[in-house]
Protein backbone atom coordinates (compact mmCIF):
# COMPACT_ATOMS: atom_id res chain seq x y z
CA UNK A 1 0.00 0.00 0.00
CA UNK A 2 1.27 3.73 -0.81
CA UNK A 3 1.83 5.93 2.22
CA UNK A 4 -0.59 8.63 1.03
CA UNK A 5 -3.32 11.07 1.79
CA UNK A 6 -6.20 9.40 -0.66
CA UNK A 7 -9.59 11.75 0.28
CA UNK A 8 -11.80 9.28 0.48
CA UNK A 9 -14.93 11.68 -0.57
CA UNK A 10 -13.78 11.94 -3.79
CA UNK A 11 -10.82 9.36 -4.69
CA UNK A 12 -8.26 12.20 -5.05
CA UNK A 13 -4.50 11.77 -3.81
CA UNK A 14 -3.54 14.77 -1.44
CA UNK A 15 -0.16 13.66 -0.58
CA UNK A 16 2.52 10.83 -1.17
CA UNK A 17 4.97 9.98 1.74
CA UNK A 18 8.32 8.43 0.92
CA UNK A 19 8.81 4.88 3.53
CA UNK A 20 11.59 5.37 5.62
CA UNK A 21 14.79 3.54 4.76
CA UNK A 22 16.59 1.26 7.12
CA UNK A 23 19.26 3.73 7.95
CA UNK A 24 16.66 6.17 9.45
CA UNK A 25 14.42 3.16 11.20
CA UNK A 26 17.46 2.44 12.84
CA UNK A 27 18.20 5.72 14.08
CA UNK A 28 14.89 5.33 15.90
CA UNK A 29 15.13 2.25 16.88
CA UNK A 30 18.43 3.27 18.95
CA UNK A 31 16.62 6.65 19.95
CA UNK A 32 13.50 4.69 21.61
CA UNK A 33 15.62 2.12 23.43
CA UNK A 34 18.69 4.75 24.36
CA UNK A 35 15.56 7.28 25.74
CA UNK A 36 14.11 4.09 27.63
CA UNK A 37 17.48 3.65 29.62
CA UNK A 38 16.42 7.52 31.08
CA UNK A 39 12.82 7.50 30.92
CA UNK A 40 11.77 4.73 33.00
CA UNK A 41 13.74 6.73 36.16
CA UNK A 42 11.19 9.15 35.71
CA UNK A 43 8.82 9.80 38.46
CA UNK A 44 4.96 9.65 37.83
CA UNK A 45 4.95 13.27 38.67
CA UNK A 46 7.00 14.46 35.68
CA UNK A 47 5.40 11.77 32.85
CA UNK A 48 1.67 12.87 34.07
CA UNK A 49 3.10 16.54 33.58
CA UNK A 50 4.17 15.52 29.96
CA UNK A 51 0.69 13.96 29.72
CA UNK A 52 -1.49 16.43 30.67
CA UNK A 53 0.49 19.07 28.26
CA UNK A 54 0.00 16.40 25.31
CA UNK A 55 -3.69 16.59 25.92
CA UNK A 56 -3.57 20.46 26.33
CA UNK A 57 -2.22 20.36 22.85
CA UNK A 58 -4.44 18.30 21.36
CA UNK A 59 -7.37 20.30 22.68
CA UNK A 60 -6.08 23.21 21.25
CA UNK A 61 -5.50 21.46 18.10
CA UNK A 62 -8.92 19.86 17.66
CA UNK A 63 -10.60 21.49 14.46
CA UNK A 64 -7.21 20.92 12.38
CA UNK A 65 -6.49 17.59 13.46
CA UNK A 66 -10.36 16.56 13.16
CA UNK A 67 -10.63 17.83 9.43
CA UNK A 68 -6.83 15.67 8.87
CA UNK A 69 -8.68 12.79 10.12
CA UNK A 70 -11.99 13.41 7.83
CA UNK A 71 -9.34 14.07 4.98
CA UNK A 72 -7.32 11.29 5.43
CA UNK A 73 -10.34 8.42 6.09
CA UNK A 74 -13.67 10.24 5.81
CA UNK A 75 -15.26 10.27 9.13
CA UNK A 76 -17.76 13.04 9.48
CA UNK A 77 -16.27 16.07 11.00
CA UNK A 78 -17.88 15.74 14.20
CA UNK A 79 -17.39 12.63 14.97
CA UNK A 80 -13.59 13.51 14.27
CA UNK A 81 -13.52 16.54 16.88
CA UNK A 82 -15.17 13.81 18.88
CA UNK A 83 -12.41 11.44 19.14
CA UNK A 84 -10.09 13.89 19.60
CA UNK A 85 -11.25 15.18 22.71
CA UNK A 86 -12.23 11.75 23.65
CA UNK A 87 -7.98 11.05 23.43
CA UNK A 88 -7.49 14.30 25.21
CA UNK A 89 -9.57 12.68 28.35
CA UNK A 90 -7.83 9.02 28.20
CA UNK A 91 -4.87 11.35 28.58
CA UNK A 92 -5.93 12.86 31.59
CA UNK A 93 -6.98 10.37 33.26
CA UNK A 94 -4.22 8.10 32.77
CA UNK A 95 -1.65 11.25 33.91
CA UNK A 96 -4.33 11.11 36.78
CA UNK A 97 -4.51 7.28 37.53
CA UNK A 98 -1.05 5.66 36.65
CA UNK A 99 0.69 5.87 39.45
CA UNK A 100 -2.60 4.21 41.48
CA UNK A 101 -3.02 1.66 39.10
CA UNK A 102 1.09 0.55 39.01
CA UNK A 103 1.41 0.73 42.83
CA UNK A 104 3.40 -2.31 44.39
CA UNK A 105 0.92 -4.71 45.71
CA UNK A 106 1.12 -6.58 49.17
CA UNK A 107 0.76 -9.95 49.40
CA UNK A 108 -1.19 -11.02 52.66
CA UNK A 109 0.57 -11.17 56.06
CA UNK A 110 0.48 -14.89 56.44
CA UNK A 111 1.51 -15.58 52.91
CA UNK A 112 4.72 -13.42 53.16
CA UNK A 113 5.47 -15.13 56.42
CA UNK A 114 4.81 -18.63 54.28
CA UNK A 115 7.41 -18.08 51.21
CA UNK A 116 9.64 -17.62 54.02
CA UNK A 117 10.08 -13.86 53.35
CA UNK A 118 10.35 -11.37 55.84
CA UNK A 119 8.68 -8.98 53.10
CA UNK A 120 7.76 -9.22 49.84
CA UNK A 121 5.56 -7.14 47.53
CA UNK A 122 4.91 -7.08 43.53
CA UNK A 123 5.79 -3.98 41.76
CA UNK A 124 5.09 -3.21 38.00
CA UNK A 125 7.95 -2.13 36.36
CA UNK A 126 8.41 -0.57 32.55
CA UNK A 127 9.11 -3.37 29.84
CA UNK A 128 11.03 -1.32 27.32
CA UNK A 129 10.23 -0.28 23.63
CA UNK A 130 6.99 -1.21 22.36
CA UNK A 131 5.97 -1.32 18.88
CA UNK A 132 2.08 -0.48 18.06
CA UNK A 133 1.05 -1.42 14.44
CA UNK A 134 -2.34 0.67 14.19
CA UNK A 135 -5.38 0.91 11.92
CA UNK A 136 -6.72 3.69 10.32
CA UNK A 137 -10.36 3.72 11.51
CA UNK A 138 -9.99 5.88 14.89
CA UNK A 139 -6.61 6.82 13.66
CA UNK A 140 -5.90 9.19 16.85
CA UNK A 141 -7.61 7.07 19.65
CA UNK A 142 -6.43 3.56 18.51
CA UNK A 143 -2.89 5.28 19.17
CA UNK A 144 -3.68 7.15 22.19
CA UNK A 145 -5.79 4.17 24.40
CA UNK A 146 -2.28 2.24 23.99
CA UNK A 147 0.05 5.16 23.78
CA UNK A 148 -0.92 7.13 26.83
CA UNK A 149 -0.95 4.07 29.60
CA UNK A 150 2.33 3.01 28.07
CA UNK A 151 4.28 6.35 28.51
CA UNK A 152 2.97 7.03 32.01
CA UNK A 153 4.09 2.61 32.78
CA UNK A 154 7.48 4.28 31.75
CA UNK A 155 8.07 2.55 28.05
CA UNK A 156 8.92 4.33 25.17
CA UNK A 157 6.60 3.69 21.87
CA UNK A 158 7.66 3.39 18.23
CA UNK A 159 4.16 4.05 15.95
CA UNK A 160 4.06 1.87 12.45
CA UNK A 161 0.01 3.71 11.59
CA UNK A 162 -1.65 2.51 8.97
CA UNK A 163 -0.54 3.53 5.41
CA UNK A 164 -3.52 5.65 4.73
CA UNK A 165 -3.16 8.03 7.31
CA UNK A 166 -0.10 9.31 7.12
CA UNK A 167 -0.53 12.95 8.64
CA UNK A 168 -2.39 11.65 11.33
CA UNK A 169 0.84 9.35 12.29
CA UNK A 170 2.78 12.26 11.61
CA UNK A 171 0.72 14.89 13.93
CA UNK A 172 0.86 12.55 16.80
CA UNK A 173 4.97 12.15 16.85
CA UNK A 174 4.70 15.98 17.12
CA UNK A 175 2.24 16.39 19.51
CA UNK A 176 4.45 14.23 22.14
CA UNK A 177 7.14 15.43 21.41
CA UNK A 178 5.56 19.46 21.57
CA UNK A 179 4.03 18.30 24.86
CA UNK A 180 8.31 17.49 26.17
CA UNK A 181 8.21 14.37 26.33
CA UNK A 182 12.11 13.35 25.34
CA UNK A 183 13.38 12.36 22.07
CA UNK A 184 12.82 9.34 21.59
CA UNK A 185 10.10 8.40 23.69
CA UNK A 186 7.23 8.21 20.83
CA UNK A 187 8.15 8.26 17.05
CA UNK A 188 6.33 7.45 14.30
CA UNK A 189 8.06 5.43 11.67
CA UNK A 190 6.07 5.67 8.46
CA UNK A 191 6.57 2.41 6.79
CA UNK A 192 5.19 -0.27 4.97
CA UNK A 193 3.75 -3.44 6.93
CA UNK A 194 6.58 -5.03 4.72
CA UNK A 195 9.18 -3.60 7.13
CA UNK A 196 7.20 -4.82 10.38
CA UNK A 197 8.98 -8.32 10.31
CA UNK A 198 12.27 -6.56 10.91
CA UNK A 199 11.61 -4.27 13.13
CA UNK A 200 10.08 -6.82 15.80
CA UNK A 201 12.49 -9.17 15.34
CA UNK A 202 14.94 -6.11 16.60
CA UNK A 203 16.16 -6.94 19.96
CA UNK A 204 15.70 -3.66 21.22
CA UNK A 205 11.93 -3.99 20.77
CA UNK A 206 10.48 -6.38 23.72
CA UNK A 207 6.79 -5.88 22.53
CA UNK A 208 3.94 -4.73 20.16
CA UNK A 209 0.43 -4.35 19.98
CA UNK A 210 -1.98 -4.64 17.24
CA UNK A 211 -5.17 -3.37 16.51
CA UNK A 212 -6.33 -4.39 12.95
CA UNK A 213 -7.75 -7.00 10.89
CA UNK A 214 -7.07 -10.94 11.75
CA UNK A 215 -4.49 -11.39 9.42
CA UNK A 216 -2.50 -8.11 10.20
CA UNK A 217 -2.81 -9.78 13.93
CA UNK A 218 -1.68 -13.29 12.81
CA UNK A 219 1.31 -11.99 11.14
CA UNK A 220 2.34 -10.08 13.56
CA UNK A 221 1.56 -12.70 16.68
CA UNK A 222 3.72 -15.10 14.00
CA UNK A 223 6.45 -13.39 14.64
CA UNK A 224 6.42 -12.15 17.92
CA UNK A 225 5.79 -15.57 18.65
CA UNK A 226 9.26 -16.69 16.87
CA UNK A 227 11.17 -13.85 19.00
CA UNK A 228 9.43 -15.16 22.27
CA UNK A 229 7.62 -11.71 22.75
CA UNK A 230 4.73 -9.86 24.12
CA UNK A 231 1.39 -8.80 22.12
CA UNK A 232 -1.54 -7.52 22.42
CA UNK A 233 -4.31 -8.08 19.84
CA UNK A 234 -7.24 -5.90 18.90
CA UNK A 235 -8.80 -7.67 16.29
CA UNK A 236 -12.31 -7.64 14.25
CA UNK A 237 -15.54 -7.86 15.32
CA UNK A 238 -19.23 -9.20 14.73
CA UNK A 239 -20.92 -7.77 17.99
CA UNK A 240 -24.22 -9.00 18.69
CA UNK A 241 -27.60 -7.24 19.45
CA UNK A 242 -30.12 -8.51 21.06
CA UNK A 243 -33.29 -7.09 21.45
CA UNK A 244 -35.72 -8.86 23.96
CA UNK A 245 -39.42 -8.51 24.50
CA UNK A 246 -39.16 -6.56 28.07
CA UNK A 247 -36.74 -3.74 26.01
CA UNK A 248 -37.63 -0.64 25.53
CA UNK A 249 -37.90 -1.24 21.30
CA UNK A 250 -37.91 2.32 20.39
CA UNK A 251 -34.92 3.48 22.03
CA UNK A 252 -33.44 0.40 20.78
CA UNK A 253 -34.19 1.00 17.45
CA UNK A 254 -32.61 4.24 18.06
CA UNK A 255 -29.64 3.52 19.37
CA UNK A 256 -28.81 0.24 16.80
CA UNK A 257 -28.75 3.00 14.04
CA UNK A 258 -25.58 4.69 16.00
CA UNK A 259 -24.07 1.44 17.03
CA UNK A 260 -24.23 0.38 13.57
CA UNK A 261 -23.42 3.37 11.39
CA UNK A 262 -20.90 5.14 13.53
CA UNK A 263 -17.50 6.27 11.91
CA UNK A 264 -19.35 5.44 8.62
CA UNK A 265 -19.68 1.76 9.71
CA UNK A 266 -16.13 1.18 10.58
CA UNK A 267 -15.88 0.27 13.83
CA UNK A 268 -14.50 -3.11 15.26
CA UNK A 269 -17.09 -2.98 18.35
CA UNK A 270 -20.00 -1.17 15.76
CA UNK A 271 -23.20 -3.81 16.64
CA UNK A 272 -23.13 -5.93 13.54
CA UNK A 273 -25.52 -8.61 13.83
CA UNK A 274 -29.20 -7.50 15.21
CA UNK A 275 -30.98 -10.82 17.02
CA UNK A 276 -34.37 -10.12 17.66
CA UNK A 277 -37.16 -11.95 20.01
CA UNK A 278 -39.87 -12.70 17.58
CA UNK A 279 -42.11 -10.89 19.65
CA UNK A 280 -40.61 -7.39 18.86
CA UNK A 281 -39.35 -8.37 15.99
CA UNK A 282 -41.74 -6.49 12.88
CA UNK A 283 -41.83 -3.55 15.72
CA UNK A 284 -38.22 -3.54 15.71
CA UNK A 285 -37.34 -3.95 12.30
CA UNK A 286 -39.37 -1.12 10.97
CA UNK A 287 -38.29 1.15 13.02
CA UNK A 288 -34.94 0.42 12.81
CA UNK A 289 -35.28 0.39 8.63
CA UNK A 290 -36.93 3.70 8.81
CA UNK A 291 -34.28 5.18 11.10
CA UNK A 292 -31.63 3.62 8.89
CA UNK A 293 -33.26 5.35 5.43
CA UNK A 294 -33.27 9.02 6.84
CA UNK A 295 -29.64 9.27 7.60
CA UNK A 296 -27.55 11.84 5.41
CA UNK A 297 -24.63 10.25 3.21
CA UNK A 298 -22.45 12.69 2.13
CA UNK A 299 -19.30 14.65 2.65
CA UNK A 300 -17.85 14.52 5.63
CA UNK A 301 -16.92 17.53 5.93
CA UNK A 302 -20.16 19.38 6.15
CA UNK A 303 -21.79 18.99 9.62
CA UNK A 304 -25.05 17.44 8.43
CA UNK A 305 -23.80 14.25 7.13
CA UNK A 306 -24.73 11.25 9.33
CA UNK A 307 -22.59 8.48 6.69
CA UNK A 308 -19.36 9.66 5.00
CA UNK A 309 -17.78 7.48 2.38
CA UNK A 310 -15.89 3.68 3.71
CA UNK A 311 -12.39 4.60 3.87
CA UNK A 312 -10.84 2.47 0.60
CA UNK A 313 -12.16 1.56 -2.74
CA UNK A 314 -11.33 -2.23 -1.49
CA UNK A 315 -13.63 -1.50 1.39
CA UNK A 316 -16.45 -0.88 -0.55
CA UNK A 317 -15.84 -3.49 -2.35
CA UNK A 318 -15.13 -5.75 0.40
CA UNK A 319 -19.00 -4.34 1.48
CA UNK A 320 -20.63 -4.80 -1.84
CA UNK A 321 -19.56 -8.17 -2.27
CA UNK A 322 -21.06 -9.36 0.96
CA UNK A 323 -24.19 -7.77 0.30
CA UNK A 324 -24.32 -9.16 -3.20
CA UNK A 325 -23.73 -12.60 -1.93
CA UNK A 326 -26.02 -12.05 0.72
CA UNK A 327 -28.83 -11.30 -1.55
CA UNK A 328 -28.16 -14.05 -4.39
CA UNK A 329 -29.24 -16.31 -1.60
CA UNK A 330 -32.33 -15.14 -0.72
CA UNK A 331 -31.47 -12.44 1.67
CA UNK A 332 -33.79 -9.18 1.55
CA UNK A 333 -32.47 -5.26 1.49
CA UNK A 334 -34.84 -3.76 3.53
CA UNK A 335 -33.11 -0.42 2.85
CA UNK A 336 -30.18 0.36 1.00
CA UNK A 337 -28.18 -2.25 -0.82
CA UNK A 338 -26.53 -0.31 -2.89
CA UNK A 339 -23.74 2.67 -3.50
CA UNK A 340 -26.00 6.14 -3.55
CA UNK A 341 -27.34 7.38 -6.82
CA UNK A 342 -27.71 11.05 -5.86
CA UNK A 343 -24.03 12.35 -5.47
CA UNK A 344 -22.47 15.05 -7.41
CA UNK A 345 -20.11 17.77 -6.61
CA UNK A 346 -16.95 15.46 -6.90
CA UNK A 347 -18.54 12.90 -4.67
CA UNK A 348 -19.65 10.54 -6.96
CA UNK A 349 -15.89 9.67 -7.17
CA UNK A 350 -16.14 8.94 -3.59
CA UNK A 351 -16.76 5.13 -1.69
CA UNK A 352 -19.86 5.43 -0.49
CA UNK A 353 -22.57 3.26 0.66
CA UNK A 354 -25.93 3.47 1.59
CA UNK A 355 -26.79 2.26 4.70
CA UNK A 356 -28.03 -1.04 4.60
CA UNK A 357 -30.24 -3.89 6.16
CA UNK A 358 -30.62 -7.11 5.28
CA UNK A 359 -33.02 -9.77 6.75
CA UNK A 360 -33.45 -13.23 6.41
CA UNK A 361 -29.68 -14.30 6.70
CA UNK A 362 -29.02 -17.63 6.92
CA UNK A 363 -25.20 -19.40 7.91
CA UNK A 364 -24.06 -20.27 4.71
CA UNK A 365 -24.03 -16.40 3.50
CA UNK A 366 -20.95 -15.08 4.16
CA UNK A 367 -22.30 -11.72 5.57
CA UNK A 368 -23.21 -14.38 8.55
CA UNK A 369 -19.53 -15.72 9.14
CA UNK A 370 -17.60 -12.45 7.93
CA UNK A 371 -16.91 -8.95 9.56
CA UNK A 372 -19.22 -5.97 7.72
CA UNK A 373 -16.97 -3.50 7.83
CA UNK A 374 -19.37 -0.78 6.83
CA UNK A 375 -22.98 0.33 7.26
CA UNK A 376 -24.62 -2.71 6.65
CA UNK A 377 -26.83 -4.74 9.55
CA UNK A 378 -28.48 -7.64 9.54
CA UNK A 379 -31.65 -9.05 11.03
CA UNK A 380 -32.09 -12.54 13.16
CA UNK A 381 -35.14 -13.43 14.27
CA UNK A 382 -35.20 -15.46 17.38
CA UNK A 383 -37.73 -17.90 19.05
CA UNK A 384 -36.52 -17.27 22.15
CA UNK A 385 -33.63 -16.47 24.54
CA UNK A 386 -32.00 -19.74 23.90
CA UNK A 387 -31.62 -18.86 19.85
CA UNK A 388 -30.64 -15.89 20.35
CA UNK A 389 -27.70 -16.52 22.43
CA UNK A 390 -27.29 -19.39 19.84
CA UNK A 391 -27.02 -17.08 17.19
CA UNK A 392 -24.95 -14.73 18.86
CA UNK A 393 -22.35 -16.88 19.73
CA UNK A 394 -22.31 -18.20 16.30
CA UNK A 395 -19.04 -16.33 15.05
CA UNK A 396 -15.42 -16.71 15.40
CA UNK A 397 -15.26 -12.91 16.72
CA UNK A 398 -15.98 -12.42 20.43
CA UNK A 399 -15.12 -8.13 20.56
CA UNK A 400 -18.44 -6.94 22.69
CA UNK A 401 -22.31 -7.63 22.61
CA UNK A 402 -25.21 -5.08 23.20
CA UNK A 403 -28.25 -6.64 24.96
CA UNK A 404 -31.80 -4.79 25.66
CA UNK A 405 -33.92 -6.41 28.25
CA UNK A 406 -35.49 -5.10 31.57
CA UNK A 407 -35.55 -8.60 33.12
CA UNK A 408 -32.43 -9.58 35.38
CA UNK A 409 -32.72 -13.06 35.07
CA UNK A 410 -32.06 -12.32 31.10
CA UNK A 411 -29.62 -9.98 32.20
CA UNK A 412 -27.47 -12.82 34.53
CA UNK A 413 -27.78 -15.77 31.80
CA UNK A 414 -26.08 -13.34 29.22
CA UNK A 415 -23.23 -12.08 31.37
CA UNK A 416 -22.58 -15.78 32.07
CA UNK A 417 -23.02 -17.28 28.46
CA UNK A 418 -22.33 -14.43 25.46
CA UNK A 419 -18.86 -15.20 24.34
CA UNK A 420 -16.87 -11.82 24.45
CA UNK A 421 -14.97 -9.79 25.82
CA UNK A 422 -17.97 -7.37 26.77
CA UNK A 423 -21.65 -7.14 27.41
CA UNK A 424 -23.52 -3.58 27.59
CA UNK A 425 -27.06 -3.09 28.46
CA UNK A 426 -29.74 -1.10 27.26
CA UNK A 427 -26.94 0.59 25.18
CA UNK A 428 -24.25 0.65 23.37
CA UNK A 429 -20.72 -0.40 23.30
CA UNK A 430 -18.30 2.07 23.72
CA UNK A 431 -15.00 2.18 25.33
CA UNK A 432 -14.08 4.80 28.50
CA UNK A 433 -10.36 5.21 30.34
CA UNK A 434 -11.57 3.31 33.05
CA UNK A 435 -13.33 0.32 31.51
CA UNK A 436 -11.23 -2.37 30.59
CA UNK A 437 -11.25 -3.15 26.31
CA UNK A 438 -10.78 -6.52 24.52
CA UNK A 439 -11.80 -9.58 23.23
CA UNK A 440 -11.61 -13.13 23.11
CA UNK A 441 -11.91 -16.06 19.99
CA UNK A 442 -10.47 -14.51 17.06
CA UNK A 443 -11.45 -10.54 18.33
CA UNK A 444 -7.47 -11.10 19.89
CA UNK A 445 -6.31 -11.02 23.25
CA UNK A 446 -5.12 -9.01 26.03
CA UNK A 447 -6.92 -6.16 27.34
CA UNK A 448 -6.18 -1.94 26.84
CA UNK A 449 -7.84 1.00 29.51
CA UNK A 450 -8.15 0.53 32.78
CA UNK A 451 -5.37 -1.03 35.06
CA UNK A 452 -5.69 -4.35 33.07
CA UNK A 453 -4.46 -2.01 29.69
CA UNK A 454 -1.41 -0.37 31.47
CA UNK A 455 -0.37 -3.49 33.12
CA UNK A 456 0.07 -5.25 29.89
CA UNK A 457 3.50 -3.73 29.04
CA UNK A 458 4.96 -3.47 32.51
CA UNK A 459 6.87 -6.39 33.87
CA UNK A 460 5.31 -7.69 36.92
CA UNK A 461 8.14 -8.06 39.31
CA UNK A 462 8.37 -10.12 42.49
CA UNK A 463 10.43 -8.61 44.96
CA UNK A 464 11.48 -10.76 48.07
CA UNK A 465 13.39 -10.24 51.20
CA UNK A 466 14.63 -13.24 53.22
P1 LIG B 1 -5.38 -3.90 8.74
O1 LIG B 1 -5.38 -3.95 7.28
O2 LIG B 1 -5.12 -5.15 9.48
O3 LIG B 1 -4.31 -2.79 9.14
C1 LIG B 1 -4.01 -2.51 10.49
C2 LIG B 1 -2.53 -2.24 10.60
O4 LIG B 1 -1.81 -3.44 10.34
C3 LIG B 1 -2.02 -1.22 9.58
O5 LIG B 1 -0.99 -0.46 10.18
C4 LIG B 1 -1.47 -2.09 8.48
O6 LIG B 1 -0.48 -1.46 7.72
C5 LIG B 1 -0.90 -3.26 9.26
N1 LIG B 1 -0.88 -4.51 8.49
C6 LIG B 1 -1.69 -4.89 7.50
N2 LIG B 1 -1.37 -6.13 7.08
C7 LIG B 1 -0.32 -6.52 7.83
C8 LIG B 1 0.47 -7.69 7.87
N3 LIG B 1 0.23 -8.74 7.07
N4 LIG B 1 1.46 -7.76 8.77
C9 LIG B 1 1.70 -6.74 9.61
N5 LIG B 1 0.98 -5.60 9.61
C10 LIG B 1 -0.01 -5.49 8.74
O7 LIG B 1 -6.72 -3.37 9.33
P2 LIG B 1 -7.51 -2.06 8.92
O8 LIG B 1 -8.18 -2.35 7.64
O9 LIG B 1 -6.62 -0.88 8.99
O10 LIG B 1 -8.55 -1.96 10.12
C11 LIG B 1 -9.72 -2.66 10.13
C12 LIG B 1 -9.67 -3.86 11.04
O11 LIG B 1 -9.22 -3.49 12.33
C13 LIG B 1 -11.05 -4.44 11.24
O12 LIG B 1 -10.99 -5.83 11.21
C14 LIG B 1 -11.43 -3.94 12.63
O13 LIG B 1 -12.42 -4.67 13.26
C15 LIG B 1 -10.12 -3.99 13.32
N6 LIG B 1 -10.14 -3.13 14.50
C16 LIG B 1 -10.14 -3.71 15.74
C17 LIG B 1 -10.20 -2.91 16.87
C18 LIG B 1 -10.21 -3.51 18.25
O14 LIG B 1 -10.02 -2.76 19.19
N7 LIG B 1 -10.43 -4.80 18.43
C19 LIG B 1 -10.28 -1.53 16.73
C20 LIG B 1 -10.29 -0.99 15.45
C21 LIG B 1 -10.20 -1.81 14.35
P3 LIG B 1 -0.79 -0.90 6.24
O15 LIG B 1 -1.84 0.12 6.37
O16 LIG B 1 0.52 -0.35 5.80
O17 LIG B 1 -1.23 -2.09 5.44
Amino acid sequence: MPIATVNPANGETLRTFDALGEEEIERRISAAASTFRTYRTTGFAERARLLNRAADLLDEDQQDIARTMTTEMGKPLAAARAEAAKCAKAMRWYAAHAERLLADEHPDDADVKDSGATKALVRYRPLGTVLAVMPWNFPLWQVVRFAAPALMAGNTALLKHASNVPQTALYLGDLFSRAGFPDGCFQTLLVGSGAIEAILRDPRIVAATLTGSEPAGRSVASVAGDEIKKTVLELGGSDPYLVLPSADVAKAAETAVTARVQNNGQSCIAAKRFIVHTDVYDEFAERFTARMRELTVGDPLEESTDVGPLSSEQGRSDIEELVDDAVGQGATALCGGRRPAHLGGGLERGWFYEPTVLAGITPDMRIHREETFGPVATLYRAADLDEALDIANDTSFGLSSNVWTRDEAEMDRCVRDLEAGGVFFNGMTASHPALPFGGVKRSGYGRELAGHGIREFCNTTTVWYG
